[in-house]
């Protein structure tokens, strides 16, 4: 396909050091993860960060965790015979604090799992009884920089080995790479017009109500200002990609571009393509075989529109998520 409109540059992702292979555990120990460091490294340029070095904790180092109010813990050494009454929180935030206004540039973030600096969710608060709150937490570098970014993709490393979630979180980093350098860079009602119409197949499959929202946004009955108009499209754009898009709206997207090759295509290949869609509805067949064979027919009929649809090619193809889902 002639896409060049498709194409994007490397997005910049965050990533805790530990899963990149660095030696900065409490134990010396890393994390290495093969799938960000042999899969996403090819397409995602990373940008390590250990908050727990920055703050001078030092390698190896007294394990740390998380106590108090799961709303707001403090960080404290595990073991009661190293100054359990200080709180470490202060300590840590000193060392990220410069460094995250350094990553308004990233178009995603990976955290380790479980770390009461890293975990994005489920992180164990503990009581003064020793044991953990009923309510889990979120590690305080991760809550800190969910609060300063709030629409930047986040996603924990062993939540990406579930292939939708893993889809998802390479969808939301390209939207954001894509809303910035198309609509942010050069704000205007034009640009996110163009933006709402390439991404329209992509939001649809998401979910028809936050397409609608998003078109209501974009049709802006209410004269608001552009620079209003992209704040809160960008907001409902954060909400409509932020779970993984069901096989049945999948399907619906799927017949809605097979009615694009009504005029051009013969009732006998479009009589094989909805017998495609319907086996990919039925999870016999991955996304990718309906797709790939609507593609080779828009490549010969389609318009400007269709091909232009982000919804074709979100993302490299050679990423090969489709094949997973
Ligand atoms: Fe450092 Fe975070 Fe990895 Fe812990 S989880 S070693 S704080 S990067």
């Amino acid at each position: 396909m002639t896409q060049t409109k498709l194409e994007v540059a490397q997005p910049k992702v965050g990533l805790s050091a530990c899963l990149a292979g660095f030696e900065v555990r409490y134990d010396g120990q890393h994390k290495r993860s093969s799938l960000c460091l042999n899969e996403l490294a090819e397409h995602f340029s990373f940008q390590t960060f250990c908050p727990e070095v920055a703050a001078g904790f030092g390698t190896p180092r007294p394990t740390m965790r998380l106590v108090g109010d799961p709303s707001n813990p403090d960080l404290r050494y595990t073991s009661e015979v190293i100054a359990m009454d200080r709180d470490l929180g202060e300590q840590l935030r000193e060392g990220f604090v410069d460094k995250l206004e350094e990553f308004s540039d990233l178009d995603g973030y990976i955290l380790m799992k479980n770390s009461p600096s890293c975990g994005m969710e489920r992180v164990k608060v503990y009581q003064s009884n020793g044991h953990p709150s009923q309510t889990p937490g979120r590690g305080l570098f991760a809550a800190a920089l969910m609060e300063r970014y709030p629409l930047l993709p986040v996603e924990e490393e062993g939540r990406l080995h579930d292939a939708k979630l893993y889809e998802n979180f390479v969808l939301r980093v390209y939207a954001y790479r894509n809303f910035r350098s198309e609509v942010l860079d050069n704000p205007s009602m034009k640009a996110i017009i163009a933006f709402h119409s390439s991404y329209k197949y992509v939001l649809m499959a998401q979910s028809p109500s936050q397409y609608k929202k998003l078109g209501n946004i974009v049709a802006n009955h209410q004269q608001l200002d552009t620079e209003e108009v992209i704040k809160r499209y960008q907001l409902a754009l954060t909400d409509a990609l932020a779970k993984p898009a069901g096989r049945g709206n999948h399907t619906n997207t799927l017949e809605h571009i097979l009615g694009y090759l009504k005029k051009s295509t013969s009732g006998e290949a479009r009589q094989s393509i909805k017998e495609t869609i319907h086996k990919y509805r039925l999870g016999e067949i991955p996304l990718v075989v309906p797709l790939t064979l609507l593609k080779h027919y828009i490549d010969q009929h389609g318009d400007a529109y269709i091909r232009t649809q982000r919804y074709l090619q979100p993302y490299p193809e050679s990423m090969q998520l489709r094949n997973r889902i």
